[in-house]
């Protein structure tokens, strides 16, 4: 007999197999011996009450044996003499795009700008130990885009559910741990992330497909109304229909695009800081206990959101045990983001805090810029600010810093936390020379999360600056049936570059929806 059953449990119970046949067992009368085994199917802490329970949804087998498989495996096929469809950018929106072409039977041929994902790993060491930003390698640039060197937190607000699964499938069917399916805060941890990305590499070299490491895009080759390829800065020419899957980084596609007159579009963003608490604080403020997290629980989450002076303020891309990393991609420029490893295991917690920019805000006079008049505006800010950073930071990865505390009071910290960000802090008047509209609403913002969790204000907790790569501050217009761009045909923006995803999960659906628009369009010209 199988059968599925919800379970509410406290963490230790939750934690092992014998503890939940147990459990089953109590709940259902069978005797403990006739549970073959269970599998998790859902799981979530619900920290909201004073204690903190796990709700688990599972499947459970009497007298039987589950079969060994819990995802779907897809079989990719051979297509080394099918038609060619050209991808630009190795991210998430770009690897699902191959492999989906694959399923569809059309041949990818990627060209990635920075080096294989192992490669990578070396420059990303340098930007710490040297503070040297090598401009095509880096933690946007590379084999696995910016998603590689990541949380690799899987969570999605897409309500595409189905996709959603299909994608965690695939994700496990190239060595991601099965819990991801089950989980309902999926991550897979910065030192899973790379060899998960190597397999779906070689699978994509398996099935004839090809990838093209240092190789970047220049321009695109077009005929007529129509983009039959692309030619690249090392003087090569690839032909095909165009995914354009380059990330929210890649400033010089956005600037091409804007020379060859395409239809692009500025797009809202959010920009502020990297807050880091220690760790423990945070474990005892959502798990409500004085001990902390204990034995059974994980490393403590959180995520807030609130309004202030008409705008959104809101925490991003939380990483509890994590580390805030230095992900600049250009020398010139400071810019932070956070990651952590699968243990979740470092002392720290760390999340983007940032405050709602849309196009119109840019005539705002305490958001200190004069905008050009292009759509490229919001991008441009966007470097600025990275580029005074940079300034403030001494011009070096270091990365200007103040107390949580100070920046509410507006003034120096004197001394700083201990903190994980390798090259280093410096203490810097935030709230000096950060534009005052991100500013009042950033202390607005404190404030009112120091509301709903006391003790989360406080000066054991440290920011830095500044988190600006939240999202893409252009859209590259397409139409929503077809995907291919509104102005010519054969170009098929993609992924959050394209500023049609904000995460791994959204840009890889994404991909996959771009291989099954393209298919057709090159089949019915065969
Ligand atoms: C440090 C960090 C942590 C993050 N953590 C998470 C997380 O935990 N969960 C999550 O969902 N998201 C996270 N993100 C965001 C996530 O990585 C992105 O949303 C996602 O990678 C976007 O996928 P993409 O394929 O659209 O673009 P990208 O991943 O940016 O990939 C674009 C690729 O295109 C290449 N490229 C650019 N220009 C050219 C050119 N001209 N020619 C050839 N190649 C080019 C780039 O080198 C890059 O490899 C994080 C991002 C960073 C930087």
């Amino acid at each position: 007999m199988i059968r599925e059953l919800s379970l509410r449990l406290s963490p230790e119970e939750a934690a092992g197999e014998q503890s939940l046949i147990q459990a089953v067992s109590r709940e259902t009368g069978n005797a403990p011996e006739t549970i073959r085994a269970v599998q998790v199917l859902k799981h979530s802490i619900d920290a909201r009450q004073r204690t903190v329970y796990v709700n688990v949804t599972l499947r459970f087998f009497v007298n039987e044996t589950p079969e060994e498989l819990a995802f779907p495996s897809i079989i990719y096929r051979d297509v080394s003499t099918r038609p060619a469809v050209v991808i630009v950018g190795a991210g998430p929106a770009g690897l699902f795009a191959a492999l989906r072409l694959i399923e569809r039977g059309l041949r990818p041929v990627v060209i990635e700008r920075g080096k294989s994902v192992r490669e990578r790993k070396k420059d990303i060491a340098r930007i710490s130990r040297e503070h040297f930003v090598h401009p095509e390698s880096n933690y946007c640039f590379g084999e696995g885009g910016a998603g590689a060197f990541s949380d690799g937190k899987l969570y999605t607000r897409s309500k595409k559910r189905g996709s959603v699964d299909r994608i965690l499938s695939i994700l496990c069917q190239h060595g991601a741990s099965p819990s991801i399916l089950s989980d309902a805060r999926p991550h897979i941890g910065t030192d899973k992330l790379p060899r998960v990305i190597e397999n779906i590499r070689n699978h994509i070299l398996q099935c004839g497909g090809e990838i093209h490491f240092e190789t970047c895009m220049e321009t695109l080759i077009i005929k007529g109304d129509e983009v039959i390829g692309v030619r690249t800065r090392q003087g090569g020419e690839f032909l095909g229909p165009v995914i354009l899957a380059t990330g929210h980084s890649a400033r010089d596609v956005y600037h091409e695009l804007h020379r060859l007159h395409l239809a692009v579009e500025p797009k809202g963003i959010a920009v502020g800081v990297r807050l880091e608490h220690p760790q423990t604080l945070i474990d005892r403020i959502r798990y409500h206990r004085p001990e902390g997290r204990g034995d059974w629980l994980p490393a403590a989450e959180y995520r807030f959101a609130t309004q202030a002076g008409g705008r959104g303020v809101y925490s991003f891309c939380m990483c509890p045990g994590g580390f805030v990393v230095p992900a600049a991609s250009a020398p010139g420029q400071v810019v932070v983001n956070g990651m952590s490893p699968s243990t979740r295991h470092s002392p720290w917690a760390n999340a983007g805090m940032v405050v709602e920019i849309r196009p119109e805000d840019l005539a705002d006079p305490t958001l200190h810029f004069s905008p050009p008049l292009s759509p490229l505006a919001l991008m441009l800010f966007q470097e600025q600010l990275e580029q005074l950073c940079w300034l403030k930071g001494g011009q070096r990865q270091t990365a200007p810093a103040q107390r949580m505390t100070d920046f509410i009071r507006c003034r120096l910290s004197t001394s700083l936390p201990e903190a994980s960000y390798t090259p280093g802090l410096l203490s810097s008047p935030l709230h000096e020379w950060m534009p005052e509209y991100i500013v009042v609403r950033l202390q607005a913002g404190f404030r009112q999360f120091d509301k709903v969790s006391r003790g989360f204000l406080t000066g054991e907790a440290v920011i830095a600056g500044v988190e600006t790569r939240t999202s893409s501050p252009v859209r590259i217009l397409r139409d929503s049936r077809t995907y291919c761009h509104v102005m010519l045909k054969g170009l098929y923006p993609c992924g959050e570059g394209a500023g049609y995803a904000g995460g791994i999960v959204s840009a890889a659906i994404d991909g996959e929806s771009c291989a099954d628009c393209i298919a057709p369009a090159v089949q019915s010209r065969l």
